[in-house]
């Protein structure tokens, strides 16, 4: 089969031809329908051979969607042909974060040598995909897997950070959203469905300001050296209740802690360059404002955004490529040219 796979450290990703994996016992085989292009590939990439942890080939792509092709001995209940999205950060299913659904921080998945697809074990982005377990697969019966992948990511890691702050999103209060790409298109829509909060949107083009508001963004303000003071100027001396920033380099965490209120969340998803920080401290940071940097989303949250993703709700911008268009799409999103999501249908 051909697969999308980081070869060399430093080098663009290539367009393989390999084995077609088979299931062994309690795994199954989805055949790939489509697969999400994420930023975070970018920032594995981007690593230096000393600080890069994975094996290499590695076959990209955390978001997966396929149908069931085959199951390994002892997978019950899952019948071939099934239309399906995977839960990404697998965990052991036993300790007391998976007992939660909360695999994406199980205890023990770093001893076991467990790995999510497209980040250690073999990803998405192929004809074919291994998922270890079928508690990891999330049916989506008629949704449309191109436009319903991209939920996997950048819809679960947007509606995780969103559904811990919901209590402070009460009518009146701002929720700020720094960075309007992929998992930033997906929050705004999720902050309009899911709580009467006005959204502010951030980002470093007129067109991505457009896009931000095209898919409900109240406010769409320039992500530069004065973002802050034109934030306030929007929200008032009270602030944001809530600050999501979906790029995490020193420049828009503390973009987020400058708008951030009394009261506040202040949640820092985007990885940047791993080296930026918040400072926190009396007289330093507004009163009782909670800063915290999550990683992706539980399983039961995965099953509640596919039952919103039915009402019809949500719209994911999707950009297509085809397999072998795979590294352009890297290009394209290293670039900050794509519009929502990239999309991979082999
Ligand atoms: P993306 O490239 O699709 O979107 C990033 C957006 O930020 C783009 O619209 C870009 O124009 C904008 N941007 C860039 N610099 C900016 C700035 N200075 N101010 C405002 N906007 C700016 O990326 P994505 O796939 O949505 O991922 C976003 C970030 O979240 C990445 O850092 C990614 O690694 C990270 N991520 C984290 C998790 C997690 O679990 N914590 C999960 C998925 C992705
Ligand atoms: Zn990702
Ligand atoms: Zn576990």
């Amino acid at each position: 089969m051909q697969a999308l796979q980081y070869v060399t450290v430093g080098a663009e990703p290539e367009v393989r031809e390999i084995p077609t994996p088979e299931p062994g016992p309690g795994q199954v085989l989805l055949q790939v329908t489509a697969a999400g292009v994420c930023h975070s590939d970018d920032f594995v990439m981007s690593m230096p051979a000393e600080a890069f942890g994975f094996t290499l080939p590695l076959t990209l792509g955390h978001e997966g969607a396929g149908t069931v092709a085959a199951v390994g001995e002892g997978v019950r209940g899952l019948e071939l042909g099934t239309s399906v999205v995977v839960y990404g950060p697998w965990g052991c299913g036993n300790c007391w974060f998976c007992a939660q659904g909360m695999e994406n921080y199980c205890a023990r998945a770093a001893e076991l040598g467990i790995f999510p697809p497209g980040l250690g074990a073999p990803g998405a982005i192929a004809e074919y995909l291994i998922v270890d377990s079928p508690r990891h697969l999330v049916p989506i019966g008629g949704l449309d897997p191109v436009a319903t992948v991209p939920l996997t990511d950048a819809g679960l890691t947007p509606y995780h950070a969103i559904k811990r702050s919901l209590g402070k999103l009460r009518p009146g209060s701002w929720a700020v959203v720094i960075g309007s790409g992929g998992l930033g298109h997906v929050a705004i829509q999720l902050l309009r469905h899911l709580s009467s909060a006005r959204v502010i949107a951030l980002d470093v083009s007129d067109d991505k300001l457009q896009f931000a508001k095209s898919v409900g963004a109240h406010e769409a303000v320039l992500s530069d050296a004065q973002a802050a003071d034109n934030v306030r100027k929007i929200t008032g001396a009270a602030g944001a209740s809530l600050v999501l920033d979906f790029v995490g380099y020193q420049p828009t965490v503390d973009t987020a802690m400058a708008v951030a209120g009394v009261d506040s969340d202040v949640t820092i998803v985007g990885l940047g360059d791993g080296k930026s920080a918040a400072r926190v401290g009396f007289g330093i940071s507004p009163y009782e404002a909670a800063v915290t940097s999550p990683y992706w989303g539980t399983r039961a949250e995965l099953i509640e955004l596919i039952d919103l993703a039915h009402e019809g709700v949500l719209d994911i911008a999707v950009e297509r490529f085809t397999l072998d268009e795979g590294p352009e799409a890297y290009r394209r999103l290293a670039a900050g040219t794509l519009r929502g999501r990239a999309v991979i249908v082999p």
